[in-house]
């Protein structure tokens, strides 16, 4: 690794001045478990100058229920949310999720806001010593659109078209779902406007703003949530597709449905056309069939990951099927 400076912030405020002083050559730190591995194999072409340690702010990891809603602070760890009697009480999608996402050890470092920010997985992108210099660096191709691109993209790309890296996280399909807001220090977005692909960025934050609080309104009565990964290992892989669901009943019909896949775009993908199809129905074998081809039905695959598209429709499947009341 090369040297950088290290603050330990002490107050948001304090990080927040700090970002502002540094711009784009600083990073902040949570768990370090994604950014880290960036920094060590020196994937990028520029450098953090400083990194903002934020774990040293009090107060900042909580889960707590408050007039119906539920509020997550930014640095709670995974396995903390995974295991919480009241995540997986109401908010089952949340809790699935964050128990799937990598290893016991990650989930004890990794937190929700470092879960939601990370970047990108392309093994382009990823690729040590900043080998290859691609669009979403900044530079002036993509090398999957003709290599391997086999966990790539199945609904298009971005960036000019032309980056085909999935978004990674498995809480954020679970959030989106479950209809929640993210709080910065100096905004409240929906999770579903949360994410936007640039150079090198996988969400609107700017520079100097810093994710403070996930706030997720309770469900319904009547209403059951569900998250399903297909990876290949059971433990510590990435999602090559996952699913999140939230159906609300009215008797024994759908009135209606959030599902989000994630893993399959640039960005997390909520399958509307899925959503539609389900809406009012009796939610049984056939119409999670059916959904489960509607979602897919936009995807056009690139030359090695049409088998993608056959597991996003098994996973709308199966999510929905987990949800039924
Ligand atoms: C081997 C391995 C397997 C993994 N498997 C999975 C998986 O299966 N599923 C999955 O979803 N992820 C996976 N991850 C990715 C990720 O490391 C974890 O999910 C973790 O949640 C990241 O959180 P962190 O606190 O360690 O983030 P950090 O590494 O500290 O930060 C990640 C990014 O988020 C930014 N950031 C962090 N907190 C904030 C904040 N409050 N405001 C603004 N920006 C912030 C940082 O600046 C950095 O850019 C895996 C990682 C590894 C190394
Ligand atoms: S998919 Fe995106 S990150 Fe991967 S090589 Fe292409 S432009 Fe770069």
């Amino acid at each position: 690794m090369k040297t950088f400076a290290h603050f330990n912030a002490s107050t948001l405020d304090e990080a927040v001045s700090l970002l502002s002083r540094y711009g784009r050559r600083a990073s902040i730190i949570a768990g370090g478990t994604d950014l880290l591995g960036k920094m060590k194999d020196e994937i990028l072409s520029t450098y953090p100058e400083a990194l903002i340690n934020i774990k040293t702010i009090p107060g900042m990891e909580y889960v707590r229920e408050e007039d119906q809603v539920l509020k997550i602070g930014a640095l709670t760890r995974l396995e903390h949310i995974a295991n919480h009697p009241i995540v997986k009480g109401r908010y089952l999608a949340l809790a699935e999720a964050a128990g799937k996402t990598a290893s016991p050890h990650i989930r004890e470092m990794g937190t929700i806001s470092g879960n939601i920010v990370q970047d990108i997985r392309c093994w382009y992108y990823r690729s040590p010593n900043n080998r290859f210099p691609c669009l979403r660096k900044g530079g002036g191709r993509c090398y999957a659109i003709d290599g391997d691109n086999r966990y790539h993209s199945i609904f298009g790309g971005s960036v000019d078209g032309g980056c085909y890296a999935v978004h990674p996280s498995d809480t954020a399909p679970a959030l989106i779902a479950l209809g929640a807001l993210i709080r910065t220090t100096k905004r409240t977005l929906q999770a579903e406007d949360f994410f936007q692909v640039g150079v090198t960025k996988t969400t609107v934050l700017d520079d100097d703003e810093i994710v403070t609080e996930i706030q997720i309104p309770e469900p319904p009565n009547h209403s059951r949530s569900a998250f399903i990964k297909f990876a290949l290992r059971k433990t510590i892989d990435f999602s090559i597709v996952n699913c999140a669901s939230l159906i609300l009943y009215s008797g024994d019909r759908v009135q209606t449905a959030r599902i989000c896949l994630n893993a399959v775009y640039v960005k997390p993908y909520r399958a509307l056309m899925a959503e539609e199809v389900i809406t009012g129905e009796n939610l049984n074998e056939e119409i999670a069939e059916a959904a489960g081809s509607a979602a897919i039905s936009q995807a056009k695959p690139l030359q090695h990951n049409g088998y993608m598209a056959q597991i996003a429709k098994t996973m709308v499947k199966r999510s929905l099927l987990a949800c039924r009341d």
